[in-house]
């Protein structure tokens, strides 16, 4: 069977049940099933590696200090962010000019960016808000495939893939962007089933609310938090 043909398969199977143990490709131990994530286009329904591997896989380069982005550079390394990682722009940076609405703004202002060259973003944080209130979808997709590297699960959505309903499909509440900060109301992007990644047939959009309701819950737990609830 093929990677397609795979996920199928899981849609309907538990690994955790059928795949009794295999090797990590990291550490190269024998493990349980449970001791890896689900991977639902592999053969055994798990990752590679090990969760433990996965965890302890290394995010950042080691941080260097008490040298210039030039000096960085010279030596072949991404000179800014190796610079704004032990530094802090705040501090050394008095004032920018935003690419957006061209005002001249103090520092603070702005987001901090290693990879930029002042260690701030472009845009200043007012136009940053004002293009998440007015595009939320964009910063679900950004935000989402970010997760999804990071736990490797499959990723083949688009942004217009994501469809903001007016109201939660969940709680009936009108769905609100708000200005940055996550509310209740906020739209986020829910993966119907917890162990597919985000595919177009598996996302969809609910509240915040409802999402953290639902957060790794089986729909035999739900239903059993309900009966208890009931009684
Ligand atoms: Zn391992
Ligand atoms: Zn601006």
């Amino acid at each position: 069977m093929n990677a397609t043909e795979w996920r199928e398969y899981w849609k309907s199977h538990d690994p955790y049940v059928e795949t009794k143990g295999k090797r990590c490709s990291s550490c190269e131990k024998e493990k349980v099933g449970t001791d890896f994530y689900r991977c639902c286009t592999d053969r055994t329904g798990l990752q590679s590696q090990c969760i433990e591997c996965v965890k302890n896989r290394p995010t950042r380069p080691p941080r260097y200090k008490d040298k210039t982005p030039v000096q960085y550079m010279e030596e072949g390394r991404n000179g800014n962010s190796e610079y704004w990682k032990s530094h802090d722009p705040h501090e050394e940076v008095k004032s920018k000019v935003c690419t957006h609405c061209k005002a001249e703004k103090p520092s603070k202002l702005f987001y901090k960016s290693w990879v930029d060259k002042d260690g701030l973003q472009a845009w200043c944080n007012d136009c940053l808000h004002k293009r998440h209130t007015d595009d939320p979808a964009r910063q679900m997709f950004v935000n989402a495939k970010a997760r999804a590297k990071k736990r490797g699960l499959e990723f083949t959505i688009s942004k217009e893939d994501i469809k903001i309903p007016e109201r939660c499909p969940v709680l009936g509440v009108i769905l609100d962007p708000g200005k940055g900060t996550a509310t209740a109301n906020s739209p986020t992007l829910d993966r119907k089933n917890n162990f597919m990644g985000y595919t177009p047939d598996n996302i969809r959009v609910i509240s915040y609310r409802a999402n953290t309701l639902k957060s790794d819950a089986t729909t035999e737990e739900i239903e059993q938090v309900l009966r208890y609830m009931k009684e």
